[in-house]
C-alpha cells in the first residue's frame, strides 16, 4: 500500500467508527484502539502534508481560535416556529390549511422540538463547508471550525447525497454531558453552568476550537434546502438525511389525523423524561414538501409547521428552611429545603436560590408555598411564590451577614451575584474543600487518600493546609478512626509519590480560583516557573492567550497572600514541580514574542499541527484570519487566494515556510 493508500484507507476507517460511535450510539472498536488508529493517522498526515484533506478525523480536536466570528447572510432564511399549547389549537392551524390546499388529503410528521442553538450547514461535493447560527434569521455567525469538532456532523458525508444543499439542526448537549461538565466545574471552583440550552449556545462561540472540542456537543438535524433534491416528503428528508450520515432521532412519526397528532404528543410529554435530552415540545410538519411550497411562509414563520409546547413540570410544596452552603473558594449558595414532592418522577427536597438576589426578587420567605419546576438544571428551582398561601406572621427573608461555617462577615464584590466568606485561611469548609481539591485526580491524584480522611485529619489537627500534608507520618495517621499500619503507610506513600507530578497540575492543585485545568496549562506554559508567575502582574497577564481580566485579578490576589506564598515556599522544599520540566523546556524560545502568525495552504516539511506549536512554543500568537494586527502570513502550497488578497491589501508580509525556518534559525 502506499502512503497516500493508507491515509485514505484509515480516514475511512476512523470515519467509520466515528459514525458507529456518535451517530449511532454503537461502537465497533475500544477507544484504545479508536486513539491508536488516530495517532497514526496524524503521524502520516504529518509526514505527508500533501495529502492534506479538509475533512481529516483528524481535525476534530480543534486548535484554530477565532476571535471575531464573520457575519453571513442567509441563503434560506431561518424562520422561527408558531407556538400551540392545545388540541383546540392543531384543529384550527389543520382548518387553516386546508382552506388554503383545498379538498386534499394532508399528512403530518411529528418530530421532537429540540431544545438548542439553531444551525445551518451547507455541503458540497459531499462535504462540510459552512456552518452558521441562526443569528436574526437573516444572517448569523460563521461558526464552522467550532462545528468541525462536533462528532455527530460529519466532514464527510455518505450515499447518493445531493451535489449542494443546506440542512438544518439544533445543537444541544445530552443531560448526562451536561452533568458532567458541571461536576468539573465545580471542581475547579467554578460555577456551575445553569442549563443544557444556553451552554449548548455560547459553546458555538468559544473562541478556541479545542475548548469546543471537549465539550460533549450533539447536532440533530431535522430539514434540508436546495435545488434538485429530489425528495418529495419532509418524512423522507429525516430518512435520506440519516442514510448520509447525519444525526436524526429515530422519535418522528407519520401521522394522518390530529388524534394521532395528538396521541405523540401525550405520550413524549410523559416520556420525554427517559430522553438523553431535553424536549420543550413536537414539530408538527406538512408532509408533502409540494404542500409546503403552496402554505408558503407568514412574516416570521412557515404556515406548514406548529410548535406544540409542553408545559414546564411544575409542582408546588412548603419552604420549610433556607440554608447556606460554602464553597471551597468561598462562594455561598442559598439552598431551599422542601417538603419532600414528587417531581418529574423522582423526589425534591432540595432546590437552589442562587443567590441573594433572587431571593429578594421573588420574595421567597420561610413558610411559603413554592412552586418548583425542573428544567435541565442538575437540582430543580424556585420560580415564584404562591402569594396565597402566604402565612399572615410570614416575615422577609434577612441574607445572612455571616459565615455559616466561621462567622466572618460575608463580603460581595460589586457587579458580582455571589457572597463570599473572605476568611480564606480560617475558614473550616474552605480550608478541607481547598485540600480536596489539592488532592483529586486531574490534580495532585494522591493515593490512599481520601476526602473524608481530609476532613478527619483537619479535625484533629494534623493538617491545616495542603503543604502539611508532606509531614505527616505513619504514626500520626494510624490512630484516626478506619485506620489502619496498611492504610497510614498507603497513605503516607502517596502523598510522597506525588512529588513527581508536573508543574502546570500542580498549579491547578493550588486552587486559585477560575484557574482550572486548562487555564493552569495555559499559564503554566507561559511562564515556565512559579517565580515568574509570582511576578507576573495583570497587564502582563492579560496578555497571554485567554487569560481576561477575572482570571489575572484573581491570580495577582492569590499570589499576594504572603500565606499563600509561604506554603509554597514549603512545597518546593519537600520538591514538588514548580517549573516546566527540561523536556518541556526545551524547544521552546520566546523569538515570536508579540508577534501574530496565520497559517494557511499545505506545508512541505513541516504538518500544519507542527507548525502552530512551533509558533507558540516559540512565543509567537496563531491567528485564523488576516487583520491588520497580523505579523506574517505563512503561505503554503494551495492557499485560498482571498487570503492572499487580504495580506496584500492590508501589507500583511506573506512568507513562505523557508522563510519562516530560518527566523527561527
Ligand atoms: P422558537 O425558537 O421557539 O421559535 O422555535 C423555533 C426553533 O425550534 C427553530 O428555529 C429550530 O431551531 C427549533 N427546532 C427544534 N427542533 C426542531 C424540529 N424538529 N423541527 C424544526 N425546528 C426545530
Ligand atoms: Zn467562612
Amino acid at each position: 500500500m502506499t502512503n497516500q493508500e493508507k491515509i485514505t484507507a484509515l480516514r475511512d476507517e476512523l470515519r467509520e467508527h466515528n459514525y458507529n460511535y456518535y451517530v449511532q450510539d454503537k461502537p465497533t472498536i475500544s477507544d484504545y484502539e479508536f486513539d491508536v488508529k488516530l495517532k497514526e493517522l496524524q503521524e502520516l498526515e504529518q509526514a505527508h502534508p500533501e495529502f492534506y484533506d479538509a475533512a481529516s478525523p483528524t481535525l476534530r480536536v480543534g486548535g484554530e481560535v477565532t476571535k471575531n466570528f464573520e457575519t453571513i447572510q442567509h441563503e434560506h432564511r431561518m424562520y422561527s416556529l408558531d407556538n400551540s399549547y392545545s388540541k383546540e389549537d392543531l384543529e384550527d392551524w389543520e382548518k387553516r390549511i386546508q382552506r388554503i390546499l383545498g379538498d386534499v388529503e394532508v399528512e403530518f410528521t411529528c418530530e421532537l422540538k429540540y431544545d438548542g442553538a439553531s444551525i445551518s450547514l451547507t455541503y458540497e461535493e459531499g462535504e462540510l463547508v459552512k456552518a452558521v447560527t441562526r443569528g436574526d434569521g437573516f444572517q448569523g455567525d460563521n461558526v464552522t471550525t467550532n462545528i468541525k469538532t462536533i462528532k455527530s456532523v460529519p466532514l464527510q458525508l455518505k450515499g447518493d447525497y445531493p451535489p449542494k444543499f443546506d440542512i438544518r439542526g439544533e445543537i444541544i448537549l445530552t443531560l448526562e454531558g451536561f452533568a458532567k461538565m458541571n461536576q468539573e466545574r465545580l471542581a475547579n471552583g467554578e460555577e456551575a453552568y445553569m442549563n443544557p440550552r444556553n451552554t449548548a449556545s455560547g459553546s458555538l462561540k468559544l473562541q478556541d476550537s479545542a475548548l469546543v472540542a471537549q465539550r460533549p456537543l450533539e447536532c440533530l438535524l431535522y430539514s434540508i434546502t436546495g435545488k434538485g433534491l429530489s425528495i418529495s416528503t419532509q418524512f423522507e428528508v429525516l430518512e435520506k438525511a440519516r442514510a448520509w450520515g447525519f444525526k436524526v432521532p429515530t422519535v418522528a412519526k407519520m401521522c394522518k389525523t390530529t388524534d394521532e397528532v395528538m396521541q405523540f404528543v401525550e405520550h413524549w410529554d410523559v416520556h420525554r423524561h427517559d430522553l438523553p435530552y431535553e424536549t420543550d415540545g413536537v414539530v408538527i410538519k406538512v408532509n408533502s414538501l409540494r404542500h409546503q411550497e403552496e402554505l408558503g411562509y407568514t412574516a416570521k414563520a412557515p404556515r406548514w409547521a406548529m410548535a406544540y409546547k409542553f408545559k414546564a413540570e411544575q409542582v408546588s410544596t412548603v419552604l420549610h428552611e433556607i440554608t447556606y452552603q460554602v464553597g471551597r473558594t468561598g462562594a455561598i449558595t442559598p439552598v431551599a429545603n422542601l417538603e419532600p414532592v414528587l417531581l418529574a418522577g423522582t423526589t425534591v427536597k432540595r432546590a437552589s436560590l442562587h443567590n441573594a438576589d433572587q431571593i429578594e426578587k421573588l420574595d421567597i420567605r420561610v413558610g411559603d408555598t413554592v412552586f418548583v419546576e425542573k428544567g435541565g438544571e442538575i437540582i430543580p428551582k424556585i420560580i415564584a411564590v404562591d402569594f396565597t398561601k402566604r402565612p399572615s406572621d410570614s416575615v422577609v427573608t434577612k441574607y445572612i451577614q455571616h459565615c455559616p461555617e466561621c462567622n466572618t462577615e460575608l463580603i460581595r464584590k460589586e457587579g458580582e451575584a455571589q457572597h463570599f466568606c473572605p476568611n480564606d485561611t480560617g475558614c473550616p469548609t474552605q480550608i478541607t474543600g481547598r485540600i480536596q481539591h489539592f488532592i483529586s485526580r486531574k490534580a495532585m491524584d494522591i493515593e490512599g487518600l481520601g476526602g473524608e480522611t481530609v476532613e478527619l485529619l483537619f479535625k484533629e489537627g494534623l493538617i491545616a493546609n495542603y503543604a502539611d500534608l508532606y509531614t505527616l507520618t505513619k504514626e500520626q495517621v494510624m490512630p484516626l478512626e478506619r485506620m489502619a499500619e496498611k492504610s497510614a503507610e498507603n497513605l503516607v506513600h502517596g502523598v510522597a509519590a506525588s512529588v513527581v507530578i508536573p508543574f502546570e497540575r500542580v498549579l491547578f492543585g493550588l486552587g486559585i480560583r477560575y484557574v482550572g485545568e486548562t487555564v493552569a496549562k495555559k499559564l503554566a506554559k507561559a511562564y515556565k516557573n512559579i517565580d515568574a508567575l509570582i511576578a507576573a502582574t495583570e497587564e502582563e497577564l492579560v496578555t497571554v492567550d485567554e487569560i481576561g481580566t477575572r482570571i489575572a485579578e484573581s491570580v495577582v490576589q492569590f499570589f499576594g497572600e504572603s500565606s499563600n506564598v509561604e506554603i509554597i515556599e514549603r512545597l518546593k522544599s519537600y520538591g514538588l514541580q514548580f517549573s516546566l520540566s527540561e523536556e518541556q523546556l526545551e524547544n521552546q524560545s520566546e523569538k515570536l514574542k508579540g508577534q501574530t502568525f496565520v497559517v494557511s495552504g499545505v506545508f512541505e516539511s513541516l504538518g500544519r499541527t507542527e507548525l502552530k506549536k512551533l509558533i507558540e512554543d516559540n512565543g509567537g500568537k496563531v491567528a485564523s484570519s488576516i487583520s491588520s494586527k497580523t505579523t506574517f502570513l505563512v503561505a503554503g502550497a494551495n492557499m485560498g487566494p482571498s487570503k492572499k488578497t487580504k495580506a496584500e491589501g492590508l501589507g500583511v508580509p506573506i512568507i513562505s515556510e523557508q522563510e519562516f525556518l530560518e527566523k527561527l534559525g
